[in-house]
């Protein structure tokens, strides 16, 4: 089967040629992201195959079902980037891969956690210039805190119980409680009493049109005073320009983030020598309790050999006429 890859960086082209070498499908890859502008390259593949930035909206999904493309395969676990009740009417198939290593993400939140906590980013830099004064460098003991587990799915149950083995009181808020969750010794709590209890945060849950700006000026208000903030799910859950107003005043005592609402004109390439011209996300750099990861929560050998195997079994899959094991239906 023909697949044209967008977005395409050294390690995706690395690790799904290696998935691939059975399977034999023919990959093109394609460092430009999928837009309206690169749609048309996509022409006469069967299958295209994008990532967390890519744009899969009605427009696009049309101009792809035109050029003879039938599978949308996203090598990640969020979907929010595909309009699939336009990819239903148009008998475009999506794909995606629903499990793997939850605990690339669970682990990578609870590196930023303790990175903003014991301000090891400060650290790093000072020791490196000669500078070992410890002024401004206290945090606190994770032993004892509320931790607020936001989504408790695969990757929230991991952080939960990486958070549990800390000594923390995990508390959680879901739209569907599970029972996996309860039994890592952790509770279920409604929003009110999270904002009031919790000394951190964690967002683990997707983005959906109900969890857009899940934290806003209202919900950071209620949050007790200081309290962390770790977000690794998607940008847009968080209403940055009221982060920054609560990072300004202390209500919001740091934010650690590996994902920003307006990433994909940022993340996933080499800025350095440019002017960014996003004045929100140069305000969130600018404090020196916040830190931000590229979206990189993900990035492990281990979860990136699973993302390509599933996708390239998934294209299998849907060339021999199978059940899709990992396909998503608009509800
Ligand atoms: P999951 O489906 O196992 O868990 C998501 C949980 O969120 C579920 O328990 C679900 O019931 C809950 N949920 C749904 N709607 C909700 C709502 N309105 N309010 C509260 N909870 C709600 O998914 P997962 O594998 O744990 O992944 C969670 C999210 O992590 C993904 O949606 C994705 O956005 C993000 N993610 C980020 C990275 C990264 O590299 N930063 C990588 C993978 C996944």
């Amino acid at each position: 089967m023909k697949i044209a890859v967008f977005s395409a960086k050294r390690y995706d082209r690395e690790f799904l040629t290696a998935a691939n070498a059975q399977a034999g499908h023919h990959l093109r890859f394609f460092d430009a992201p999928l837009d309206d502008d690169s749609v048309g390259v996509a022409a006469g593949y069967d299958a295209v195959c994008i990532f967390v930035n890519d744009k899969a909206d009605a427009d696009v999904l049309k101009a792809l079902a035109a050029g003879g493309t039938r599978l949308i395969a996203l090598r990640c676990t969020g979907f929010n980037n595909v309009d699939l009740k336009a990819a239903a009417e148009l008998g475009l198939k999506v794909v995606r891969v629903v499990t793997y290593s939850p605990y690339s993400v669970a682990e990578h939140a609870v590196a930023l956690l303790q990175a903003i906590n014991r301000k090891i980013h400060r650290a790093y830099n000072r020791t490196r210039d000669s500078n070992f004064a410890l002024d401004g460098l206290m945090g606190f003991d994770l032993h004892g805190k509320t931790v607020a587990v936001v989504g408790t799915g695969k990757i929230g149950c991991v952080f939960a119980k990486i958070m549990v083995g800390f000594g923390c009181e995990v508390i959680g808020y879901d739209k569907y409680p599970s029972d996996n969750f309860l039994a890592l010794g952790t509770h279920y709590a409604e929003p009110g009493e999270i904002g009031a209890k919790a000394d951190i945060v964690s967002l683990h849950c997707p983005l959906t049109p109900e969890t857009y700006h899940i934290i806003n000026a209202e919900s950071l208000a209620r949050a007790k005073r200081g309290a962390l903030l770790i977000n690794t799910s998607r940008g847009g859950l968080v209403d940055t320009e009221a982060a920054i107003e609560a990072l300004k005043s202390g209500q919001l005592g740091g934010l650690a983030i590996d994902v920003y609402e307006q990433e994909a004109d940022l993340f996933f390439r080499d800025l350095s020598s440019t002017i960014i011209a996003d004045d929100t996300f140069q305000r969130l750099l600018s404090f020196p309790n916040v830190i931000v990861t590229g979206h990189q929560a993900f990035f492990t050998e281990e979860a990136i050999t699973t993302i390509c195997e599933t996708t390239i079994a998934s294209a299998t899959e849907f060339e021999t006429g199978q059940a899709l094991s990992n396909e998503i239906k608009a509800s």
